[in-house]
């Protein structure tokens, strides 16, 4: 049996929606789009929702909309994807690296470590469709003595007043805090449409924002929205009627917008995501149930009092495994066709924070969740029989290596 990781979910449904856009006449930023806004709004409560072509480029986006500069810091823990740390470098401010959880998640005591007079903002991440602990980071980046190290260096800075707060949820489109979707917690919450992500425009992001009382959201939409399109004041759909030639363009903008086409695909899987949602939890529930058999199996939180998964990637770990152990069972797993994979290397691990001068040695949660880690495929189109088919995969491979 060949298992993939994470095939897209292309059904009619789909296909129907993207040929609509196509044969519609109109194909960039449009109509669909504007759906797929209103779609994930409703979904996950947030008052504004811009999209964008990627998770990256929105994030990028939003940290040169605050103003960070040369000399700023942005928080962000050392286990995430690298466009975490990226888009901070591409805004131009440094990344601080700190330390997680057991759970995955960043450390709030490592965040309160590493807060100084610089810090501009913080990027949790919601690993796995995990949510970090929003009450507390927010509680933290109002409370008096954080307040006072504050130095806003920007009009957007000055008029929030404290750190910002931007939620990585790349990965927790779905996921419950305190029984309400992921997309309020904090200042903005960013998803990924990426294709590998639990809903997908093949490339594309979603950018939530609930910025405070002082910020009017639906008139910072309209900014954002014309910083996506080269800060130009006329879209390409009003430039198309007729005498609408005119424009000026009034800032420096970026080229980020999502087309037509692409949020079709978006637009047909949110309308069924509840289902296909809870398709993913039933998945995630018999891994769960599967695996409790074995103790040396530590299974990924999925549900708590205040939190639950949406179930986009199943970060299991191999009690007191060492890195080479794991190497060693992700090799036997793949030779029994089952793709797996390895969320995340930590960055101080990649050459290019490396030369950055990032070490792992700092991070030592981070390295230990790495080594033991097998995120194993989770998706709604995965049958019982595969998942069974995985599980003694995953149990054989585990078996013919030796793990005291
Ligand atoms: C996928 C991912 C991103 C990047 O998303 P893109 O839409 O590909 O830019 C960012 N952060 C995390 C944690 C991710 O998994």
């Amino acid at each position: 049996m060949k298992i993939p990781f994470s095939p897209p979910f292309i059904d009619e449904d789909v296909i129907n929606e993207v040929v609509d856009a196509l044969k519609s006449g109109w194909i960039t930023t449009g109509p669909k789009v504007k759906a797929l806004e209103d779609e994930i709004a409703k979904f996950s409560g947030a008052k504004s929702v811009l999209c964008v072509n990627s998770w990256t480029s929105g994030a990028i986006m939003m940290l040169t909309w605050l103003g960070v500069k040369e000399g700023d810091e942005v928080i962000i823990p050392a286990y995430t994807y690298a466009a975490t740390a990226l888009a901070v470098i591409h805004a131009g401010a440094k990344p601080v690296m700190v330390d997680i959880n057991d759970d995955f998640n960043i450390s709030i005591a490592e965040i309160a470590k590493s807060i100084t007079s610089k810090t501009k903002a913080i990027i949790p991440v919601d690993i796995a469709g995990w949510p970090c602990d929003y009450k507390q980071i927010m509680d933290l980046v109002s409370s008096e003595d954080i307040l006072e190290k504050f130095t806003p260096t920007s009009y957007a800075q000055k008029k929030l007043g404290r750190i910002l707060v931007l939620n990585d949820a790349a990965h927790s489109l779905g996921a419950r805090y305190f029984d309400k979707n992921i997309g309020t917690e904090c200042d903005v919450t960013i998803f990924s449409l990426h294709a590998v992500k639990n809903v997908t425009t093949a490339e594309g992001g979603a950018i939530c924002l609930n910025m405070p009382a002082v910020f009017d959201n639906a008139e910072l939409y309209s900014e954002l929205r014309r910083m996506t399109l080269n800060c130009q004041t006329k879209d390409a759909f009003s430039k198309s009627k007729a005498g609408g030639w005119r424009y000026d363009i009034v800032g420096l903008g970026m080229k980020i917008n999502l087309a037509d086409v692409n949020a079709a695909i978006g637009l047909a899987q949110i309308r069924k995501y509840d289902t296909l949602l809870s398709q993913r939890k039933e998945v995630a529930a018999r891994y769960c149930k599967a695996f409790s058999k074995y103790d040396w199996a530590v299974i990924p939180p999925q549900i708590s009092d205040a939190k639950e998964s949406s179930c986009h990637i199943f970060p299991l770990r191999i009690k007191h495994a060492t890195e080479e152990q794991r190497d060693n069972i992700v090799q036997r797993i793949s030779e029994a066709d089952v793709a797996v994979n390895v969320h995340f290397i930590p960055l101080p691990m990649l050459s290019y924070f490396k030369e950055l001068g990032y070490e792992i040695k700092d991070f030592p949660q981070s390295f230990k969740n790495y080594s033991a880690e097998i995120s194993l495929p989770i998706y709604p189109q995965l049958t019982n029989e595969q998942i069974d088919y995985i599980v003694s995969t995953v149990v054989n491979a585990y078996n013919s290596e030796k793990i005291i």
